[in-house]
């Protein structure tokens, strides 16, 4: 896969992709990433890329001319891309949609605002317009990095043969299970027997049941089609809840 990253700051994005699973997915060429630098496209000696907001007001606008100028230098290789606006007001990233761009042969062009904004007349310019939360960050190569780093992890080998993002929360419309690593004891706190067991059977089952029990609590907005076996699951785990709860508010308060 290839992206391409247009901003003002191109050495935010080049130190984030040298590490960790994205990094050696690069070096891998299991995913390429182009930064092009938005100042190299200014035609003035102060390599200006932003302006006064027309009708008044605070802050500072991204001119249009470097983004013009940069797309149409982009888009001249002639291949197939999708141009991407980041911006706040875009549709709202998830894992549906880093999935959905794995599949996606063209190049996936990113487009970082700064300071208010881009002027108005990028849209005429680009595909999609998307956001990665309903928050306001100074610039678009966070969430430029975000959807990369996203949509990387789940192409094949990036995490290499030993991992896989299948059981990542959200892969399966649920949350991902508890894992637990070395000591075995950490302040009282024991992990639990059945993942010392050695029998994979029950500790398959374990984690789908600890994985529906997570989004149960904490998401249970994402508990849909179920499985009659995972609907089975979350009977159990509802009673033993509720039972829970019973229990606990039986007992009596000391004060
Ligand atoms: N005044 C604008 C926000 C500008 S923030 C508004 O309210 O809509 C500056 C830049 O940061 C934006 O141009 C965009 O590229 C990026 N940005 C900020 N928050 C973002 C978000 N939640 N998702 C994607 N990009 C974002």
């Amino acid at each position: 896969m290839i992206f391409e990253v247009l901003t003002i700051f191109p050495e935010f994005i080049e130190c984030y992709l040298k590490h960790g699973i994205v990094g050696r997915a690069l070096n891998r060429g299991i995913a390429q990433v182009k930064v092009y630098n938005l100042r190299d496209f200014t035609t003035d000696k102060h390599k200006k890329v932003d302006d006064y907001p027309y009708g008044g007001g605070a802050g500072m606008v991204m001119q249009i001319e470097p983004f013009s100028n940069a797309i149409k230098h982009i888009k001249s290789d002639g291949k197939k891309r999708k141009i991407i606006l980041l911006s706040p007001q875009g549709k709202r990233f998830n894992q549906e949609l880093a999935l959905e761009f794995t599949r996606e042969e063209a190049v996936l062009t990113f487009i970082c605002g700064r300071y208010e904004g881009i002027d108005e007349r990028i849209k005429s310019f680009i595909d999609e317009e998307i956001s990665i939360g309903d928050y306001v960050l100074s610039g678009g190569e966070l969430p430029a990095l975000v959807i990369i780093d996203s949509i990387v992890r789940l192409l094949p080998g990036a995490l290499g043969d030993e991992l896989s993002s299948e059981e990542d929360s959200f892969m399966k419309g649920f949350l991902d299970y508890p894992h637990y690593t070395r000591p075995e004891e950490f302040e009282g706190m024991r992990v639990p027997e059945i993942l010392l067991s050695g029998d994979h059977k029950k500790i398959a089952l374990w984690r789908r049941r600890e994985a529906l029990r997570n989004t149960f609590q904490k998401r249970p907005d994402l508990l849909k089609n179920l499985s009659q076996e995972d609907m089975k699951i979350l009977k159990e785990l509802c009673s033993e809840i509720n039972k829970k709860i019973l229990e606990d508010a039986h007992e009596p308060v000391n004060n």
